[in-house]
């Protein structure tokens, strides 16, 4: 119990910096808006005192002419707003009545003249504070390495990036906004309580505690309870984005049914929790309002025995006054408490975000880094292992070379480690142990982003983004002029059906969408490679089936591309590791044989069954 304690402490107050570092270049702009609300706040007390002591002045009751000596004893301020109103009522009834009103007019201007700004200058404050912290997520998501993103993380990335984001300027923000004008007009409203009277404002302030106490009891476990909220929040996004990418399989397995009735399920039970802290929250304002009124009656009762005892110079007219302030000070406190409770709520969005944001980037550059011009001798593998997890390697002790020019294909089982042996060399992820080395260098002394641009990649989930054929093709090489992305695209074999779609190089591969087929897209990726024309290229081949045709253009292109390259790669098609000029056999992340076509036929062992397998299908 103290324990979970203890981290729900550390976990505020890790939130409180996270919030405080976003906040922090706005601090100008923060102690502007506290000012503009001072004056706001001002001039509502400044009205509310006029009322009472005008219309004290225009109906005086019986007997009490000169109130404004009676009052000049204990109550300066009094004693010259008094004698102002006097001076106005010189002008005759009706003119002073007029001239009150302009006064009082004005005094509602300013106050709105000081609070609009203010609401204008927290707004953008709140608007910057979210667009910072979408870039940092951005730019952080981009740093993450590939391991980071297994497909359940998806989901909850995109979560924390709408849901929490927009809870957190909702809860957090929009909270600290309340907290500002509430805690200065508690303030300001105590100091006017002070001065008009110290031993019955001493005397409410005793009751404070209490007060404290029983809000601070309703937002227990609003935190912990939040976190939880949030959590199921991400899982419905993870459930929304896997049902649209998995439409296809859920339509051919008539799983519409069962999808909904499991979506509806888990909405129920998100619904339900959502609820029961709102219930929550909004106790918060109706048991402050009842405890600031109850507290009225007491200092009703307290302030009219110090009335009735002429004890510490409270006249009825103050204590009238006094009454009304406190009652008028009831709704502030009541969004003092609400305001609370919500950052209560938003510390679990905070805390989500953060945790993103701190998340450590295991793929870091050295801080002096090598300049990296292009391959020159070789790749080396060298007792290379890794795991995504600690205690599970997936890859061990990995000893392979790959030479200038040479074409390498790995081969395997599915799941023996094929993909994550090819991620190394760009740095996806770095090796557990061991070195992987270009040129005899540890790669991690190169400039990543150098390394990077040296290295092709054609994966087997064509990655297409929506932008045009061209900005397709030319993504990572933005100078390229048409006549060099088309250039691109014939040797890929892409140029004839990309001159049949309706736009050619301009038409949109959004627009197109599913109208281009598996080969094509791949033709595309592989002429996106063929452009940047990269020192080493690695190439994970699709599995799905195309037909013979597609086949054989994407297979064209492909020696093409390998042809005079280093290339690394991740083979399904018989035809293109006979020509290989190494072939290297995983299983469980152990290489089990090496050589060549031949050799490896020859040697009879798990290529051999690899290959007599792919020959039966
Ligand atoms: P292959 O390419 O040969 O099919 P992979 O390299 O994709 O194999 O995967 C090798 C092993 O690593 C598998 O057991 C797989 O489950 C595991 N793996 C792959 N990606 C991740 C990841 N992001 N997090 C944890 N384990 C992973």
């Amino acid at each position: 119990m103290a324990k979970q304690k203890n981290t729900d402490k550390a976990k505020v107050s890790a939130t409180k910096g996270f919030t405080k570092r976003f906040l922090k270049p706005y601090g100008g702009h923060l102690a502007l808006y506290a000012l503009l609300t001072v004056f706001s706040v001002f001039f509502t007390l400044t009205t509310i005192l006029s009322i009472t002591d005008f219309l004290k002045i225009l109906f005086p009751p019986e007997g009490t002419q000169a109130v404004a000596e009676a009052s000049a004893d204990g109550y300066t301020l009094n004693y010259w707003l008094n004698k102002l109103y006097f001076w106005l009522i010189g002008f005759g009834q009706s003119k002073a009545v007029m001239l009150f009103s302009l006064l009082l007019c004005s005094q509602y201007l300013l106050k709105n003249l000081f609070s609009y700004p203010s609401i204008v200058l927290i707004g953008r404050v709140r608007s910057y504070v979210v667009r910072d912290i979408r870039n940092a997520l951005y730019a952080k998501i981009a740093r993450l390495p590939l391991s980071y993103f297994s497909a359940s993380r998806k989901g909850d990335i995109l979560s924390r990036f709408s849901n929490d984001v927009v809870e957190y300027d909702e809860n957090i923000m929009l909270s600290i906004q309340q907290l500002v004008i509430a805690v200065v007009t508690i303030i300001m409203y105590l100091l006017m309580l002070l001065y008009i009277n110290v031993k019955l404002t001493f005397f409410a302030l005793l009751l404070l505690p209490v007060i404290a106490f029983v809000v601070s009891r309703l937002t227990r476990h609003l935190r912990r309870k939040s976190t939880e909220l949030q959590q199921r929040t991400s899982y419905l996004t993870s459930l929304t984005e896997e049902t649209i990418s998995g439409l296809r399989i859920i339509k051919s397995f008539t799983a519409i049914d069962f999808s909904n009735e499991r979506f509806q399920r888990f909405n129920q039970s998100y619904t339900r929790l959502r609820n029961k802290i709102y219930r929550r929250i909004d106790l918060a304002s109706p048991v402050s309002d009842f405890l600031g009124n109850t507290m009225v009656i007491v200092i009703l009762i307290f302030g009219s025995y110090l009335v009735f005892n002429h004890d510490s110079g409270l006249t009825p007219e103050l204590f009238i006054t006094y009454i009304m302030l406190f009652v008028l000070m009831i709704n502030p406190a009541k969004d003092f408490s609400t305001a609370m409770s919500q950052i209560k709520k938003g510390t679990a969005c905070a805390q989500r975000l953060d945790d993103l944001l701190q998340t450590p980037d295991t793929v870091t550059e050295i801080v002096d880094p090598q300049p990296f011009g292009g391959l020159a001798q070789s790749i080396e593998f060298k007792n290379v292992s890794f795991a995504y997890n600690a205690g599970t390697e997936v890859l061990t002790d990995i000893n392979l070379t790959v030479r200038r020019g040479e074409t390498v294909a790995i081969v395997g089982p599915s799941g023996s480690g094929k993909s994550t042996l090819a991620d190394l060399v760009p740095r996806f992820h770095d090796c557990t142990s061991g070195q992987l080395l270009i040129d005899g260098t540890d790669i991690r002394q190169y400039s990543i982003s150098q390394l990077r641009s040296h290295i092709g990649i054609v994966s087997q989930d064509t990655v297409l983004f929506n932008d045009t054929v061209a900005g397709n093709i030319a993504f990572g090489c933005p100078g390229a002029t048409q006549q060099q992305v088309e250039q691109a695209a014939r040797v890929a074999n892409a140029h004839d059906f990309i001159m049949q779609l309706d736009n050619g190089y301009q038409t949109n591969i959004g627009d197109c969408g599913d109208r281009l087929s598996g080969g094509q897209r791949q033709r595309l990726c592989i002429a996106r490679a063929i452009l940047s024309n990269p020192d080493i290229l690695i190439l994970d081949e699709a599995t799905s089936a195309l037909d013979t045709e597609s086949e054989r253009l994407v297979q064209e292109a492909l020696n093409r591309v390998l042809a005079n390259r280093t290339a690394i790669v991740i083979a399904h098609r018989l035809s293109t590791i006979a020509t290989a000029d190494n072939i290297v056999v995983l299983d469980h992340g152990n290489i089990v044989e090496t050589g060549t076509h031949q050799q490896l036929i020859a040697r009879n062992g798990i290529y051999k069954k690899l290959v007599d397998m792919q020959s039966f299908r």
